[in-house]
């Protein structure tokens, strides 16, 4: 319908010809061809960046194609505003978890809220949890029991986790890599042992730039791959590579909205309909078209958080 629309209105406007160029382009830019499907695996949609133009951001993420988003918590707070915002639109759902920065708030009640609030059906993964070793505000050793505990109830539920994890400094294979990797293997190890359905699908690794080594290690134990406004960027060419090696049907495409808006917003708010700029870059990388991407990226997601 939407792409009718366009066609039908710009070329009555303009000569032959020239009508049609200029078709084609709005419609690259305003709406894409009926069947784009694209998917946003990662928005902090209910964060107050979004508090004054919220219902526009989704209208305008519908007019690009996308038909489904998810919200990750970072505190049981934010989860809950994930859950309720969720609740609130047809193509949302939710993640639910802490965040490694913000670890220090766990305590004994904490594991037993996420469980009752993960009865709710918007909530589709728990997340997003992991490592955080760059701003080091939280012990790791603290951070690693919160995580191993949330790993656990992500196992009892049967729902996949969204995994956040950053290095100290700019290395990309580091200690966060490593104790991360060592806690994805046992947890996976126990899901295979228990034959648990979740062993298929446990979960991605969030806006993920750590090394290639490391993303085969993660795929051998059956993880997505989170792509972000970064390899969009001039100086993307390291996650360009590291995307170009990558199976596309591993690929996951995350906004992180209102963070890392993708060229040429770098810097600006980002938000959902700007997940379509990166899945551009991922067709132009491995020359598939933005289609192709936009599909194989949002079956990911469907078999992954279980999407009808
Ligand atoms: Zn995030």
């Amino acid at each position: 319908m939407r792409a009718n629309v366009v066609s039908d209105i710009v070329p009555a406007k303009y000569p032959k010809g020239e009508g049609q160029a200029i078709s084609k382009q709005a419609q690259g830019l305003l709406a894409p061809p009926e069947h784009m499907t694209l998917t946003d695996t990662h928005c902090h949609l209910d964060l107050e960046k979004f508090d004054a133009d919220r219902a526009e951001v989704l209208r305008r993420a519908e007019q690009a194609g996308l038909t489904r988003i998810l919200i990750p918590g970072l505190t049981l707070t934010s989860s809950r505003s994930a859950v309720k915002l969720a609740e609130s639109h047809p193509m949302l759902s939710a993640a639910i978890g802490v965040h490694p920065n913000d670890s220090l708030a766990w305590d004994g009640q904490t594991i037993s809220a996420l469980r009752e609030l993960s009865l709710n059906q918007k909530v589709v993964a728990i997340g997003e949890i992991g490592l955080d070793y760059y701003w080091d505000s939280t012990p790791h050793d603290h951070q690693q029991k919160v995580l191993k505990e949330q790993l656990a109830l992500a196992a009892e539920l049967q729902l996949p986790v969204v995994i956040h994890f950053r290095e100290k400094g700019l290395a990309s294979g580091g200690d966060c890599a490593s104790d991360l990797l060592k806690i994805l293997e046992e947890w996976g190890t126990g899901l295979r042992r228990e034959k648990s359905p979740l062993a298929e699908r446990p979960g991605v690794l969030h806006s993920f730039s750590g090394t290639l080594e490391m993303a085969r290690a993660a795929i051998r134990l059956g993880f997505y791959m989170g792509v972000t406004g970064p390899v969009t960027f001039e100086n993307g060419q390291r996650l360009q590579d590291l995307v170009a090696a990558l199976p596309l049907d591993r690929i996951l495409i995350e906004t992180d909205a209102p963070f890392l808006a993708p060229h040429p917003h770098r810097g600006k708010r980002n938000e959902p309909a700007y997940v379509r700029l990166i899945a551009d870059k991922i067709a132009l990388v491995r020359s598939y078209t933005t289609e192709q991407v936009a599909a194989a990226t949002s079956e990911n997601a469907r078999s992954l958080f279980a999407w009808e």
